[in-house]
């Protein structure tokens, strides 16, 4: 039986990928959004979560795709209502709204998926699986991107919750925690906060791997021209270079063929099948992590930025 699901939250991610993604799904019917702004022809449309959820469409599943910092309310009430809810990343804007969202549908018997979308970046897998049976020596990470360019306008970036520099960051943080076999830990580092803004525009990471192994992340809204998102990890075995996104894996200067892009269809699937078993996936770990650096990173003022 398909899945009838709704999203809420029409937005940059929900157009781009969510729509088309559930649209090319066998296992998903496109049934209803919540949207202040935006619509989408063809599917039931209400103003909030509330009045989705007091309407006459039946409805099995949510996807929350507005910003962090509105999240949990609206999962919240979509769980006690007893749908399955796909959490965009990161998860929440607190580690303990998250685990308050796993004890309600723990306790409501439905799915709740925080859907780390890297994570399903075609050469992670095979990363993962060349890693497991080697030993780490250093892990760098390199995440640089132009925030005017993909984050036009977006103004919860730069409030708290919004996590600034980590709305990227956690991305690489995501795939890391997935590839290295070993759990690592933040030991210092430093946030760039601009004047006007109250989240950072860049951060240096210096993290520590269960053999004492640097694993060192820089990530930088600033960058201009070539977008930077790279993952190398150095071994007893050889170099892995994991790059643009986890799109591509070169082992020792060889490109292996890891396939096409297919993140969205890969993540919907996914959710299928925690519904179809009755399970749940909400991994904290890559959040964990940008706590940590909120609570344990020097923050030094920056010069202010304008979009
Ligand atoms: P966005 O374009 O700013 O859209 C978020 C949507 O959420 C808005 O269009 C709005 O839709 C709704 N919304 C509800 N309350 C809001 C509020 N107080 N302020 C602003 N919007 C509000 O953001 P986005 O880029 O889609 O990102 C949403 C989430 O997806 C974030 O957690 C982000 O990290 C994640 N994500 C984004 C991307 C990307 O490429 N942009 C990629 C992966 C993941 P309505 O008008 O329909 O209510």
């Amino acid at each position: 039986m398909t899945i009838r699901i709704a999203i809420v939250g029409l937005g940059k991610i929900a157009n781009d990928q969510h729509i088309p993604a559930i649209l090319a799904s066998d296992a998903f019917e496109f049934v209803a959004g919540a949207s202040h702004e935006g619509s989408y022809p063809g599917i039931a449309m209400f103003r909030d979560v509330d009045e989705l959820l007091a309407a006459d469409v039946r409805v099995d599943a949510v996807a929350m795709c507005q910003p962090p910092q509105v999240r949990v309310d609206a999962a919240a009430k979509a769980i006690r209502a007893g749908k399955h809810v796909l959490l965009e990343k990161p998860p929440g804007a607190t580690l303990a709204e998250v685990e308050a969202l796993v004890q309600l549908a723990k306790g409501a018997g439905t799915t709740l998926f925080a859907a780390w979308h890297s994570r399903f970046a075609p050469g992670v897998h095979d990363a993962r699986a060349w890693l497991a049976e080697r030993r780490i020596d250093s892990a760098r990470i390199v995440w640089k991107e132009d925030v005017r360019r993909w984050h036009p306008g977006q103004q919860w970036i730069w409030e708290p919750g919004g996590l600034g520099v980590f709305d990227p960051g956690i991305n690489a943080l995501s795939i890391a925690t997935a590839i290295l076999p070993n759990h690592f830990y933040l030991a210092s580092g430093t946030l760039e906060v601009p004047a006007n803004r109250a989240a950072p525009i860049a951060a240096e990471l210096n993290m520590v791997g269960m053999n004492g192994e640097p694993v060192h992340a820089v990530f930088d809204w600033r960058q201009q021209g070539p977008q930077t998102w790279d993952i190398v990890v150095e071994t007893d075995d050889g170099t892995l270079s994991l790059t643009h996104g986890g799109a591509q894996l070169v082992i020792d200067g060889t490109a292996r063929e890891v396939g096409p892009e297919r993140e969205y269809s890969d993540l919907y699937a996914h959710f299928a099948h925690l519904i179809a078993q009755g399970l749940s996936d909400v991994d904290r770990t890559p959040l964990r992590l940008v706590a940590d650096a909120f609570m344990r990173c020097r923050q030094v003022q920056v010069d202010a930025f304008e979009d």
